[in-house]
């Protein structure tokens, strides 16, 4: 059998999360085009003025968006009526927590915190593959996307860790709910990048430093790196990988106290 090489041509993505250029769901976008697929998105009422701008700025021709707050059933319902197409990629690149549980203690979360923030960051990927699925196709392929701090403590991140934790969890239990339909689902784990959702989080410029610093390769990850690695999990070259948290991060999640001060 011939090798099979990274062409998404004929395939259709659906992509939810770009809220700015700086958004990784768009530059998954961007690579995902430049390898033959057609881009569908689904985005936040409150970012339109700036998908409008995106669209309309031609960078990449984009098929089909729509609003769709994934936390909202008729938003939900609304998009797949009016989305009347297959899918063979199904991008869920959003997470939101409250700003105040990024600098509280975890024991001092609100059940209303815990609850916005696991439903949006952790649930929603389910609604979603819910409604999509009698158009996903055989192969499709479903990417979320995770941070090393759904595994370890790291400063700063708190409930968002839970909430990340959480969704892999879901990523695992959902791939062998649709593994039986040819269809995979995979999380990557991207180490950090500036974005609106990070610019949340405090400290967040001491944290690239720290990347620069020490993670293996010495250097931080762009938008582009985990582009590169959606493109390669929406393609049939990871037909047989599923269920899994896939990290690019320069190998910092590989650290645990690889360097002592001094040598
Ligand atoms: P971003 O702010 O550009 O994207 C977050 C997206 O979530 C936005 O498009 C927003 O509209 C969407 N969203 C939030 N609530 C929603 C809702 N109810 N309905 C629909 N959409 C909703 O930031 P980003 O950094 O590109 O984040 C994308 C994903 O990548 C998130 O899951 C984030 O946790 C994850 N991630 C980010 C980093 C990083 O350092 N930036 C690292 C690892 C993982």
């Amino acid at each position: 059998m011939a090798n099979a090489m990274l062409n998404l041509k004929g395939k259709r993505a659906l992509i939810f999360g770009v809220a700015s250029e700086e958004s990784i769901a768009w530059a998954i976008a961007k690579q995902l085009h430049a390898a033959g697929a057609t881009i569908c998105l689904g985005y936040q009422q409150r970012f339109k003025s700036r998908i409008l701008q995106l669209v309309r700025g031609g960078e990449i021709p984009v098929d089909f968006y729509e609003r769709c707050d994934v936390t909202n059933e008729e938003e939900l319902d609304n998009f797949f009526a009016a989305y009347d197409n297959d899918i063979d990629i199904l991008v869920h690149s959003i997470a939101y927590a409250n700003p105040e549980t990024f600098a509280q203690p975890i024991s001092g979360v609100s059940q209303a915190h815990f609850a916005e923030a696991l439903v949006t960051s952790s649930y929603s990927v389910l609604p979603l593959v819910r409604k999509a699925r009698p158009r996903l196709t055989r192969g499709a392929s479903v990417i979320t996307m995770t941070y090393l701090g759904g595994q370890r403590v790291v400063a700063n991140y708190k409930l968002m860790g839970v909430a990340k934790a959480a969704l892999e969890a879901v990523v695992r239990e959902l791939a062998s709910d649709v593994g039986p339909d040819g269809v995979r689902v995979n999380a990557i784990s991207a180490g950090p990048i500036r974005t609106l959702a990070a610019s949340q989080i405090t400290g967040f410029d001491k944290m690239l430093e720290v990347y620069e610093a020490v993670a293996p390769l010495r250097c931080s990850i762009t938008q582009s790196d985990v582009a590169d690695l959606a493109a390669f999990l929406a393609s049939d070259l990871s037909k047989n990988i599923t269920g899994q948290t896939l990290f690019v991060d320069a190998g910092y999640s590989t650290l645990a106290m690889a360097e002592l001060p001094g040598g």
